[in-house]
């Protein structure tokens, strides 16, 4: 293990387009539940639910947290009722699995997504039992990464000292406020610079075979 991966001993993984690929189009299935349950709600277009969600997820970092401060909305209805997706395009990832259980130290998931949701993906993908703990937005009091008070609520649940910790995400945002905290980054997905970003990888695998085994 190179020497910069050496000293991190709390692994921090964001779910959606972190821990598995964009291409098995899982999070477009809740973003048509999205949309749904908008218009449901707010009794708008479909264009128009598409339009707040956007304006929404820029605005407050996720749609549940513009709908709260907007709008007076069950937390709960709306976590369970975007998360109920097909999970049938999900492949185990057994390279993922053996990459993750060569980490020592503290591994834990933290999601803007739902817990329940964490638990039925992670299981999905075989690497639930790599983790210690998973914390989806309900944990963080419903404040939504990118926002500096949710990454504080989980770390102080979690006990994670962001000064040993990596945080794994595919929103440049949500890599702001963990290297402020004295956290090393890796953004996961498309490429972007920023001072913020310590490691740049395509895929975890490609980080993880890049990293340990050097
Ligand atoms: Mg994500």
């Amino acid at each position: 293990m190179k020497t910069s991966l050496s000293k991190i001993k709390y692994w921090v993984f964001d779910l959606d387009h972190t821990l598995y690929s964009p291409k098995i189009r899982l999070f477009d299935q809740i973003e048509v539940l999205m949309n749904i349950y908008l218009q449901n709600t707010l009794k708008v277009s479909e264009e128009e639910a598409i339009y707040l969600r956007r304006h929404y997820w820029e605005k407050y970092g996720t749609t549940l947290a513009g709908l709260m401060a907007e709008h007076e909305i069950d937390p709960d209805y709306y976590l369970e009722f975007v998360h109920n997706i097909n999970l049938e395009n999900i492949k185990i990832d057994a390279e993922l699995s053996a990459f993750l259980n060569l980490l020592g130290g503290k591994k834990i998931i933290f999601t803007n997504g739902s817990r329940m949701h964490a638990k039925k993906v992670s299981k999905a993908l075989g690497i639930y039992d790599c983790f210690s703990e998973l914390y989806g937005t309900e944990d963080a009091m419903l404040i939504p990464k990118p926002k500096r008070e949710a990454f504080q609520n989980i770390f102080d649940l979690a006990q994670v000292d962001p000064n040993y910790g990596m945080m794994f995400e595919d929103d440049p945002r949500n890599l702001v406020e963990p290297h402020n905290m004295g956290m090393k980054t890796v953004l996961v997905g498309d490429f972007f610079k920023a001072d913020y970003i310590d490691y740049n990888t395509p895929d975890l695998n490609s980080f993880f075979q890049k990293e340990l085994n050097s």
